[in-house]
């Protein structure tokens, strides 16, 4: 994997101005932004380079179009949406990622995304999944779409209000094979130093192209 040199679009799903669900006292955009702005911070962090698709249309269509547009507007490894899932039933829960059917990669990075998350928040696995989304359909980069837990559900919600920043930051590593509470490594032209200014032995590994 190319960790270091990854780079990653990622968005929030809907925006402010043309919400998704919303149940339990929480609402989805505003949770979607705040694991997304984390993972951000994270990427930063970590000289991941990352691109933020957040788009404030009031109207869905042209909500998912910009967000689109906004994540082909560069050449990326991975491209993001987060949401969370809801439905009439108050008893569904779970877990699922989606990626565009066919894509080899998508499927590597959504199930790299639907382990990590239904791991950290213990919630149910409803599995990878395929669908025509808009979002998987149309990247240029391969896609996934994180549906993280029920917001219709109480229990989902529970652990993901406890657990949801392990959560994003297991996310990141698995997506980028760094973990995501190490140091800052930084390469000087010579050597690699981390925030401090000390060499840092890298994994080779990381490093391959
Ligand atoms: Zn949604």
């Amino acid at each position: 994997m190319k960790a270091v040199n990854m780079k990653i679009a990622i968005g929030a799903g809907h925006s402010p101005n043309c919400r998704g669900a919303s149940g339990n006292g929480y609402d989805e955009h505003d949770e979607a932004v705040k694991c997304v702005n984390y993972f951000i911070s994270l990427c930063n962090k970590h000289n991941v380079t990352v691109y933020n698709c957040f788009d404030a249309s009031s109207n869905a269509s042209t909500n998912l179009v910009n967000q689109v547009a906004k994540a082909n507007a560069h050449n990326v490894d991975l491209a993001i949406q987060w949401h969370f899932n809801s439905f009439v039933l108050p008893t569904s829960n779970g877990t699922e990622v989606y990626y565009y059917k066919g894509s080899e990669a998508g499927a590597k990075y959504a199930r790299l995304a639907q382990d990590a998350i239904f791991k950290s928040l213990t919630t149910k696995s409803r599995g990878i999944k395929t669908n025509s989304l808009y979002w998987t359909t149309n990247t240029n980069a391969p896609a996934i779409l994180i549906e993280t837990c029920f917001i219709s559900n109480k229990k989902n919600m529970e652990k993901y209000s406890k657990y949801w920043k392990k959560m994003v930051q297991d996310v990141f590593t698995a997506l980028t094979g760094i973990e995501a509470g190490s140091t800052y490594i930084k390469w000087t032209g010579s050597k690699f130093v981390n925030d401090t200014g000390t060499e840092v032995k890298v994994d080779p590994f990381i490093l391959s192209e």
